[in-house]
């Protein structure tokens, strides 16, 4: 099997495996008892926690764990909908933003949906344009799952902080994959999801400048300091923590890599492929992600076509693969539905080799021409 959907989810780690496992047999204390069982969960716990907020400069009481990027976006716009903010955000929002939104506005909150150019990058006059000074939380996602393109965060952090807004950022397919500083940034919120970077699925985190006035999604015990209530995922956490670590070690030369990985295989799709062509953008993009726009194919018969020999990639998001209708996302950067149906994604990371990229170009040589001479009958 060749696995190119890192975007959808990433495989443990043997280092993040490791390290969960005492936790899931002897060391099964609560992190809340006072005894040496529970305190040993409760010190690896808090060392995830200082590992997390090394990786992005800032202090260990500003990182919540929760149980994923779902639950931290949803949290934030809750958050910015009950002090009455304007939520500014993007078109091309994942779900986990789009969804909450939605529900926000039905029971009142006010959303203002921010459009972007065709490579996706948002529009930063209309940004400007539309903020309530003082009274807005912007959300921008720091990296589109879909095609890939980083947004200019660090420029939207300067005009939040001119405009006294406050910032967040989903941060679920950027971080451990390109660095982020949370002051150079200028973030005030940023979600992380552990199984985007191999660590353990349904653990992430938040990020929260000022702790003290945020207010909390779930109401319970004193876990996460009465943030978040509920016995802690321990296991997730000191995984999610080791993964942390582990690609922290590495980020410079991984970026690296993948880009390279991934032009050789965009150079050889457009060489050897005709009547094909990128979505998104060639520069400012996630090192491992390509996105292509392949005429007179269907971008979910092809993901049918490419499983069938052993090669896992995307139609469009794998949180969409199932639904209905074309991509919001190449819709949203001006793409028409036939255009929005006929993209596929691959997203590698440094575990991939330069012979499975072959293999898959092969493949998917096969399979278009195949597919092309099919529709030509
Ligand atoms: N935000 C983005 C940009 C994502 O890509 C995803 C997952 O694909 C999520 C949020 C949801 O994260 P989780 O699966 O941890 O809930």
């Amino acid at each position: 099997m060749i696995y190119l959907d890192q975007a959808a989810t990433t495989k443990l780690s043997d280092r993040a495996r490791v390290a969960m496992e005492p936790f899931l047999r002897e060391e099964y204390g609560n992190p809340s008892a006072v005894y040496e069982l529970g305190e040993k969960a409760k010190e690896a716990m808090e060392e995830s926690r200082a590992i997390i907020a090394g990786a992005v400069h800032c202090r260990p009481d500003q990182i919540i764990f929760t149980s994923g990027g779902t639950e931290s976006d949803n949290w934030v716009l809750q958050n910015g909908a009950e002090r009455g903010k304007l939520i500014l955000t993007s078109t091309i929002e994942h779900h986990a933003i789009l969804n909450p939104c939605k529900q926000l506005q039905s029971s009142g909150a006010r959303v203002c949906y921010i459009p972007t150019d065709r490579k996706g990058r948002v529009n930063l006059r209309l940004l400007k344009e539309n903020i309530e000074p003082g009274n807005t939380l912007i959300s921008v996602m720091f990296a589109n799952n879909e095609v890939g393109t980083i947004e200019p965060i660090e420029q939207i952090g300067e005009i939040a902080k001119k405009n006294q807004a406050e910032l967040h950022t989903d941060a679920v397919q950027a971080f451990c994959h390109v660095p982020i500083d949370v002051e150079k940034m200028n973030l005030d919120y940023f979600s992380a999801s552990g199984h985007k970077f191999h660590g353990p699925k349904g653990v992430g985190f938040l990020y929260v400048r000022f702790p003290e006035n945020f207010k909390p999604m779930i109401y319970g015990g004193e876990q996460e300091r009465g943030y978040r209530a509920g016995t802690e995922n321990v296991a997730g956490i000191v995984g999610m923590g080791a993964a942390v670590k582990e690609q922290m070690e590495t980020i410079m030369e991984r970026i690296r890599k993948e880009q390279q990985l991934r032009n050789y295989l965009a150079d050889r799709i457009f060489r050897e492929i005709p009547r094909c062509r990128i979505n998104g953008t060639r520069e400012n993009r996630l090192p491992g992600n390509l996105n292509l726009y392949i005429e007179g194919i269907e971008g979910a018969a092809m993901v049918v076509l490419m499983g069938n020999d052993g090669i896992c990639i995307s139609a469009g998001s794998a949180c969409a693969s199932g639904s209905e209708g074309p991509s919001h996302v190449l819709k949203a950067l001006g793409q028409s539905d036939y255009e929005a149906y006929s993209a596929i994604r691959l997203t590698l990371d440094a575990t991939n080799t330069k012979e499975e990229i072959d293999r898959t170009v092969e493949c998917l040589k096969r399979n278009v021409e195949r597919v092309r001479k099919i529709k030509e009958l």
